[in-house]
C-alpha cells in the first residue's frame, strides 16, 4: 500500500497551457475538447491573458503574453508553445509552501499572488521539480 505523506492527496485543479496567439487557440481546444471556453480574464501584473475551460474533475488554462518580456512570452521564446504548468489545487497554501519548503522544495514567490479564476497563487522553481513548473492554488473565498 502507498504511504501517504499529506491527509489527502492533490487534485490537479488545472494545467497550463502557452501560446502564441488567442483567437486560433482558443477555438482549436474547444474543438478538441468538446466545451466552449467559460472564461477568459487578464492579470496584468504577470502579463498574462488567461482563458479557461471546465472539463471533469479539472480545467484547461490556456495562457497568452500580453506584453513582450512577460513570463509567458519569455517561455515561448525559448521553449515555444505548450505545457506550461501543472496546478494543484490546496485548501491552505500558506501552510502548503511551510510543509514544501521543510522538505527542500524552492520557490519562485514564496508570497502567495492573486491569480487568475479567483485564486491564490504561487509557484514551485522547475529546477526543484524535475523540469516541472508547478502552481499551488487556493480559492479566494
Ligand atoms: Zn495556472
Amino acid at each position: 500500500m502507498l504511504k501517504s505523506f499529506i491527509e489527502k492527496s492533490m487534485r490537479i485543479e488545472h494545467i497550463g497551457i502557452a501560446i502564441q496567439e488567442a483567437t486560433q487557440a482558443q477555438t482549436l481546444f474547444a474543438k478538441l475538447m468538446g466545451v466552449e471556453s467559460y472564461k477568459s480574464e487578464e492579470v496584468v501584473e504577470q502579463g498574462v491573458c488567461t482563458i479557461f475551460y471546465a472539463l471533469d474533475n479539472t480545467k484547461i488554462e490556456l495562457l497568452q503574453s500580453l506584453a513582450p518580456g512577460s513570463p509567458i512570452d519569455k517561455f515561448i521564446q525559448k521553449r515555444g508553445e505548450g505545457i506550461h504548468h501543472i496546478a494543484f489545487a490546496v485548501d491552505d497554501i500558506r501552510a502548503e509552501i511551510l510543509r514544501l519548503k521543510a522538505q527542500g522544495f524552492q520557490f519562485i514567490n514564496e508570497e502567495p499572488q492573486r491569480g487568475a479564476d479567483q485564486k491564490w497563487i504561487c509557484f514551485l522553481h522547475p529546477k526543484s521539480t524535475h523540469g516541472v513548473l508547478v502552481e499551488l492554488c487556493q480559492d479566494i473565498k
